[in-house]
């Protein structure tokens, strides 16, 4: 299996080089070269897998021969226990036909553990094998950072500088990250915005000479392909549930950087039964606003009860344009340039063809707090914001469907108390594990937003 750039400007590389480095050197994404296609027979075999066998299965093909199957094995095997439900990510019935895939078991209650748990594995194996340092730089506006920190925390290969906005997270949010041990984690508090930490984050991947020699950046964010990669596996998960009568099945997708969803639409490409794949946006809704006006465009960045899908342009959609535009990379390039002078439209025949596979809907803060109190008055399920938009996106594009539709629970209520108040409900406990979190001692570094009080203080700690 080999890796080429959206930007159609890099040679194809191999799975380890895609992982140690996230964007291309073009500045375009990495997308496998062709997609592996699954068999109805092979889909039947895979039914009756655990988690970490399934996953075994899908990850093999996209790793390809940057390392034996049973080192592969071997990581996988150590990375899904540390989740503290038996199925991994269980599969909840709500009403007929409606289910929800709780994807909030891991340790930081977010479904990006799924690929961080990982990540953090695979770059312990390779970095040893090459005798190599990394440093992994990422900013984040919550959920990321924490996934990202404990995920790596172990790694002796990796030191960790995760960069979020000062007071501008929520208490549990801050303490997920500041209250990570190990000697190679860092979080730095940012006096600016979310934006500001991601410009100073972009500044330093693109000049990496203050680092010492040998070292390189690493990008933990979902334009690192091996993110997407780990995603795949739960919509087979899911999805295996129902293949029996040859039924296809509807995934609904909180949504922001379109990481998660290209997940999906991976899984359906590989073979996995999908009916429709269903953009769930918050106010922020560049996505739903290209797949129901075909017009895409920058709107202004609105704060929302589910913060991890506030963004104004969603970073891996370019890995979905290059197969609209049929691997016309400059088509790709110049969607993405003139995003920022323009609303950008493709032909009436592409976005019809995006429109067979997508489906969106826009939930704002109020509907987000109506259906949160809705399914908890008719099932007395508590859902998250995030996994809340989800349902409701569910409801307003499935309504008359006969295929089932499964909603993706992103991450634990506990973690968003203060939409789960708004619905005028009481907030959940903190799982055990993280019980106590509000005692713990807190590190963190407060720095101004700049570029080189950030890479100084790289310089000097690694
Ligand atoms: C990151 C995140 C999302 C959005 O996922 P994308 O891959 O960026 O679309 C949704 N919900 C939660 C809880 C998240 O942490």
């Amino acid at each position: 299996m080999k890796y080429i750039s959206t930007r159609g400007n890099t040679p194809a590389q191999s799975f380890e080089d895609v992982l140690l480095t996230g964007l291309a050197p073009d500045g375009g994404l990495f997308i496998p070269e062709s997609v592996p296609k699954i068999d109805h027979e092979q889909l039947l075999a895979w039914k009756n897998l655990s988690y970490a066998e399934l996953a075994f299965e899908i990850l093999r093909l996209y790793v390809g021969d940057s390392m034996p199957e049973e080192d592969l094995r071997d990581i996988i095997n150590e990375t899904y226990p540390v989740f503290s439900h038996p199925d991994v990510a269980p599969l909840h019935a709500l009403g007929d036909n409606e289910y929800v895939l709780e994807l909030f078991h891991g340790p930081t209650l977010a479904f990006k553990d799924f690929a961080l748990q990982l990540l953090g594995k695979l770059l312990d194996y390779f970095l040893k094998r090459r005798q190599q340092h990394v440093a992994i730089l990422g900013a984040t506006s919550g959920d990321t950072g924490s996934a990202a920190l404990e995920g790596c925390r172990h790694c002796k290969f990796v030191d960790m500088y995760i960069l979020y906005p000062h007071n501008r997270v929520s208490e549990v949010q801050r303490r997920q990250m500041t209250t990570v041990p190990g000697d190679n984690a860092n979080s730095l508090a940012i006096e600016g915005n979310f934006d500001d930490c991601q410009n100073i984050v972009k500044k330093a991947f693109a000049d990496q000479s203050f680092l010492p020699e040998g070292y390189q950046l690493v990008a933990v964010n979902s334009i690192n392909f091996s993110r997407i990669m780990a995603q795949i596996v739960y919509y087979f998960y899911a999805g295996l549930n129902f293949i029996d009568n040859h039924e296809a099945v509807s995934f609904s997708v909180p949504t922001g950087n379109f990481g998660d969803i290209y997940a999906g639409y991976l899984a359906k490409k590989m073979g996995l039964p999908v009916d429709r794949l269903i953009i769930a946006t918050n106010q922020n809704d560049i996505l739903h606003r290209f797949i129901s006006n075909n017009s895409y465009s920058l709107g202004t960045l609105e704060p929302s009860l589910s913060p991890s899908m506030d963004i104004m342009v969603s970073s891996n959609f370019e890995r979905f344009l290059f197969d609209l535009f049929e691997g016309d990379s400059s088509r790709v390039e110049s969607f993405v340039s003139n995003l920022n002078n323009n609303a950008q439209q493709v032909s009436e025949t592409e976005w019809n063809r995006a429109k067979r596979v997508f489906d969106s809907c826009r939930v704002d803060d109020d509907a987000t707090c109506a259906i949160i109190k809705e399914v908890y008055e008719e099932y007395r399920y508590l859902l998250d914001p995030h996994s809340a938009t989800g349902v409701e996106a569910a409801r307003e594009c499935c309504a008359g469907s006969k295929n089932p539709v499964i909603c993706l629970a992103t991450a634990h209520p506990a973690k968003f108390a203060e939409a789960i108040e708004r619905a005028g409900l009481e907030t959940p406990a903190l799982p055990e594990h993280l019980g106590d979190l509000l005692e713990r001692e807190e590190r963190f570094t407060v720095l101004p937003a700049e570029l080189d009080a950030v890479t100084e203080l790289i310089s000097k700690t690694l």
